[in-house]
């Protein structure tokens, strides 16, 4: 029989979970990712002193398979928990100590915990997906890439809908899933409290987290979302001035609060999702993962990517001499 093909767009950890599954079941695998690198919203940004994290600042696993997945990595020492102490709380005068529980961080950058995940799938970066069609991928570069046995679309979901046209039931269903944005900066200042993160009880920032391997004094600092709205469309000179201020007021620092590098996510985390683990068009063999179908976080958008896979790799075990088939409840109709 002949080996069996997906086309994935997007290497975040859904779509490079999905690929690495498939892969290790026999399944011949691309990936299309329209940055350099793989990760998506787990980030890093490279700076003269090291790196940074940008995106998601932390992983955590709430149950199985990702617990043991998670422990898995920290025995290759790829993550590390989190223990530090974290400050709660609102003004300089009135925080909380506490301790994060069952939080990790990566020690290694995304891209390489990427290439873990993506085995033997083949990833193509800086190469845009422009349109899906019946089993068949489109490139901004107007490349068809078709004949696929699965198309995987594992963008966020107000980044898929353009790509949706000829597949309007898939598109109909992601129209209600909202992300909300969030305005993420790498700062640098003396002093201030000993601690690794800092959780602001605030409607200006929301997260403050040491980065180790940027050098001393540097910090990962995320706005509310309610920031990023008023500043979706502001310079990043304005948001990293606005959002330096915010922080100064916060922590009572004087000057200089150095801001090294911006990042608007303009999707960052959904406020609802679809439900369920993967959303597929049967017909056309087309499939949809990540977190505006499974729910925000690492955690769930890696187990969106497993379980599509593992029902993909499973149809075929059913179905010896036919092709493939999506048959599990998340079917549109
Ligand atoms: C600021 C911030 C803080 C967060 N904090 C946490 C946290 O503490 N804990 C937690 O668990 N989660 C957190 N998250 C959420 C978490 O990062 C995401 O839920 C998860 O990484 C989503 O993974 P994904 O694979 O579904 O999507 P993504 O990581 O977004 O991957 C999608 C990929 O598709 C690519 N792509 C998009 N369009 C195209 C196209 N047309 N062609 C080709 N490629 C394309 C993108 O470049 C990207 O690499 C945070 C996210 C942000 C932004």
């Amino acid at each position: 029989m002949a080996q069996l093909r997906a086309g994935i767009v997007g290497a975040g950890i859904a779509g490079a979970s999905c690929a690495g599954t498939l892969a290790a079941a026999g399944w011949d695998v691309e990936v299309f990712e329209q940055a350099p690198t793989a990760g998506g919203r787990i980030f890093t940004q490279q700076l003269n002193t090291g790196w940074a994290m940008m995106g998601s600042p932390f992983i955590s696993a709430k149950r199985e398979p990702f617990r043991s997945q998670l422990r898995d990595w920290v025995r290759q020492g790829w993550l590390v928990p989190l223990r530090g102490n974290v400050w709660l709380g609102r003004a300089a005068d009135a925080w909380a100590h506490t301790q994060l529980k069952n939080h990790y961080t990566l020690q290694i950058e995304p891209a390489q915990l990427m290439q873990h995940l993506l085995g033997t799938a083949r990833l193509h970066t800086q190469t845009r997906v422009a349109t899906l069609q019946p089993r068949t991928i489109i490139l901004e570069n107007g490349q068809t890439m078709g004949n696929y046995d699965c198309v995987i679309c594992s963008v966020p979901a107000p980044q898929a809908i353009p790509m949706l046209d000829a597949l309007p039931r898939l598109r109909e269903r992601l129209v209600d899933v909202r992300y909300r944005p969030v305005w993420s900066f790498l700062m640098r200042w003396e002093g201030g409290p000993a601690v690794d993160v800092i959780q602001f009880d605030d409607h200006l920032l929301k997260l403050a987290v040491r980065q180790t391997a940027g050098g001393e004094g540097l910090w990962m600092v995320h706005s509310s979302n309610e920031f990023a709205e008023t500043y979706l469309e502001a310079s990043a000179m304005e948001a990293c001035t606005r959002g330096a201020s915010a922080l100064m007021g916060l922590l009572g620092l004087p000057w200089p609060v150095e801001v090294e590098a911006s990042h608007l996510w303009r999707h960052a985390q959904p406020e609802g999702s679809i439900g369920g683990f993967w959303l597929g068009d049967r017909e056309n063999r087309v499939a949809l993962i990540g977190d505006g179908i499974a729910g925000t976080g690492v955690e769930r958008a890696w187990e969106s990517g497993v379980r599509l896979a593992q029902s993909l790799v499973q149809a075929k075990a059913e179905l010896t001499n036919c092709p493939v088939d999506l048959d599990v409840d998340q079917f549109v109709s």
